[in-house]
């Protein structure tokens, strides 16, 4: 036994699974089986396991400064390179890097940004931040409040209405659409309930708009054609900022070097984490566009300090490692190579949207899902929860994992270095996963 709380997990689940070695795309775990990874660990180890160039990477940087902070504008050669390289690579002017540990950390730091921005430049009732259903921007306090899913609400008394987050809809289409609704008159009547909300919360009142280009842990969502052009459109009518959460979408996975150019958003802030280390090391990044930034000089003269920083922001092994990341990302051409590999796992999958059991099947570039229906006709989706975890257990037999997601949506997210022969064996591991849920759920009488 051990005196682990477990995280995102029922607390009542008896059954662990100890993993104990990666190399590449597999895994093995402690009786010796091998998986194949489908969801890159969490949406996050883009470059696989054992990357020898990483682990040096990390290995230098411990022997020659395993730590310093940036408190008092302390400041060190990795964390400096870094913030450079990722400033000319995010699709924003002049971008400046705040960096944290975490996705969450990341969006918390946005979150008081925001607010010493428009302090700054005279506008302090302009707090407010727009976040929609179905999204997920993490987990700590604040960060959980802009995340719109019950289950990260309920019994933690979030959100907090001092944050002032407000809600709109998620761009879905299939769970979302009224009956006999186009995509098209679906995107324009949640556009103007968008509008509508800011015209009746004051426009003056709201700071930023969070989205995240692709949605992940909230079920994959791809908007229809033409959402974010009406939503950029509406922010940009009303001074509003465009906060692109680019925790999953950043560095090649939705087949471009962010969701934002995939989806052709122009981001006034953006938050990433996850593969900018390829999850070697915990590392975030709060990016603000380089105005902003002058701004905030300007009232940290007044004010003084900049009241917000973690003992590890730009830890200089985590910042080495991502440093590397990306050069490797770089050399290998990796997101052009996503997009290639990306457009074949999108092929394979919709060969599914004919099973009885496949609802719908979407993605972009290396990540995608397919929801599971109880009712295809209908869109019904299962309203037992024993069927994804079914089917999770299933994959899992066959040596696969990933995640069941929004009930039953069986999300991939492969690393970015997969090849399509992997794509091949990972895509055989669920075929028979998925023959054996469709046996289980007849003979359960759930379809
Ligand atoms: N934003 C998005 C879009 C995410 O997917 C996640 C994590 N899945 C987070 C924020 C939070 O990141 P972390 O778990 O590193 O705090």
């Amino acid at each position: 036994m051990s005196h682990i709380i477990y995280p995102t997990t029922n607390l009542k689940a008896t059954e662990t699974m100890t993993m104990e070695r990666g190399e590449g795309v597999y895994l093995y775990d402690n009786h010796g089986k091998r998986y194949i990874e489908g969801l890159a660990g969490l949406w996050c180890t883009s470059l696989g396991y054992g990357n020898q160039e990483l682990i040096q990477a990390a290995s230098d940087q411990m022997a020659k400064l395993s730590f310093s902070h940036m408190f008092g504008g302390k400041t060190h050669e990795s964390a400096m390179q870094l913030s450079d390289k990722l400033s000319a690579m995010l699709p924003m002017d002049n971008a400046q890097i705040f960096f944290g540990n975490s996705g969450s950390d990341a969006n918390d730091t946005h979150i008081k940004m925001l607010r010493y921005y428009f302090d700054a430049i005279g506008k302090p009732e302009k707090r407010k931040i727009i976040a929609r259903e179905r999204s997920y921007h993490g987990i700590t306090v604040a960060a959980a409040c802009l995340t719109g899913l019950d289950v990260n609400h309920k019994h933690f008394d979030l959100p907090i209405d001092a944050l002032g987050i407000l809600r709109t809809d998620a761009p879905h289409y299939l769970h979302g659409a009224l009956a006999g609704e186009s995509e098209t008159q679906f995107v324009d009547r949640i556009t103007n309930n968008l509008e509508q909300l800011i015209l009746r919360e004051g426009p003056e009142t709201i700071a930023a708009f969070i989205a995240e280009p692709i949605t992940g842990a909230s079920g994959v969502i791809v908007p229809p054609e033409g959402y974010y052009e009406k939503v950029q459109a509406i922010l940009n009518k009303y001074d509003i900022f465009f906060w692109a959460d680019e925790v999953i979408t950043g560095f090649g996975r939705t087949g471009n070097d962010f969701g934002s150019t995939t989806m052709d958003i122009k981001p006034d802030m953006m938050s990433l984490a996850k593969q900018l280390s390829s999850a070697y090391m915990p590392i975030s990044a709060a990016a603000v566009r380089g105005d902003m930034y002058e701004a905030m000089i300007d009232q940290s003269a007044k004010a003084g300090v900049f009241g917000h920083g973690f003992t590890y922001s730009g830890h200089p092994v985590a910042a080495a490692v991502a440093l590397k990341t990306l050069e490797i990302y770089e050399r290998e051409r990796l997101f052009e190579q996503a997009a290639v590999k990306g457009e074949y796992l999108q092929k394979r999958l919709q060969a599914y949207a004919d099973h009885p059991l496949v609802g719908e099947v979407r993605g972009k570039g290396l990540i995608a899902a397919v929801e599971l229906m109880a009712d295809k006709a209908a869109k019904k989706p299962f309203a037992d929860g024993r069927v994804g975890s079914y089917m999770l257990q299933a994959c899992q037999n066959h040596g696969l994992i990933i995640r069941v997601v929004a009930g039953s949506a069986v999300a991939f997210c492969p690393p970015l270095i997969i090849t399509e022969a992997q794509i091949d064996e990972m895509l055989e591991a669920f075929d028979k996963a998925l023959a054996d849920t469709m046996a289980w759920v007849t003979a359960e009488g759930l379809m």
